[in-house]
């Protein structure tokens, strides 16, 4: 099979895997339906077969604990970015780096009292979101930000979940 683009996750243990169909739901119907033209075919790293052939390819490298099987206690401010690109010799690198600790940490009072299943999706929404930000800047090229939305520096929690999408 043939796709136009073929984004791969990687995912930083086998437990995390049980995020990977509310985390791909969102993907699916999310912004980058308007970033990545023609055909999409997201999959994880076990997915990925020979065969599979596309004209562009992206990584998604997710870092931390994804499984949200136990609420995260850490109440702190995450430190560091939530996601990031690569910038090599002038170009910004087909790779989306993401740390789903920062998140967790940045959504501790929206997620501190729901269940594990509400944890993963709200933990999904925000982690397509920041996808879709990094993507935007390798599709391109441009390491600017917007005054609004998700393409902000600096994007609060409500940015994050928030229902509604222009
Ligand atoms: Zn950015």
């Amino acid at each position: 099979m043939a796709y136009d683009t073929l984004v791969v996750v990687y995912f930083p243990s086998p437990s995390c895997s049980a995020f990977w169909p509310a985390l791909k739901s969102e993907l699916e119907r999310s912004e980058t339906r308007k970033l990545l033209t023609g055909s999409v075919r997201w999959i994880t790293q076990d997915e990925f077969q020979k065969g599979l052939e596309s004209k562009r390819g992206y990584e998604i490298l997710l870092r931390g604990d994804c499984t949200m099987a136990a609420p995260s206690t850490n109440q702190k401010q995450p430190r560091g970015p939530l996601g990031w690109v690569l910038l090599v010799e002038d170009r910004i690198q087909p790779f989306v780096y993401v740390d789903c600790d920062r998140v967790r940490q940045m959504l501790y009072r929206d997620l501190r009292d729901k269940t594990t299943a509400e944890r993963r999706r709200l933990l999904a929404r925000a982690v397509s979101r920041i996808i879709v930000h990094e993507m935007t800047h390798i599709v391109t090229q441009s390491s600017r930000h917007g005054a609004s939305g998700l393409e902000k520096a600096r994007v609060s929690s409500s940015d994050l979940l928030a229902y509604t999408t222009d």
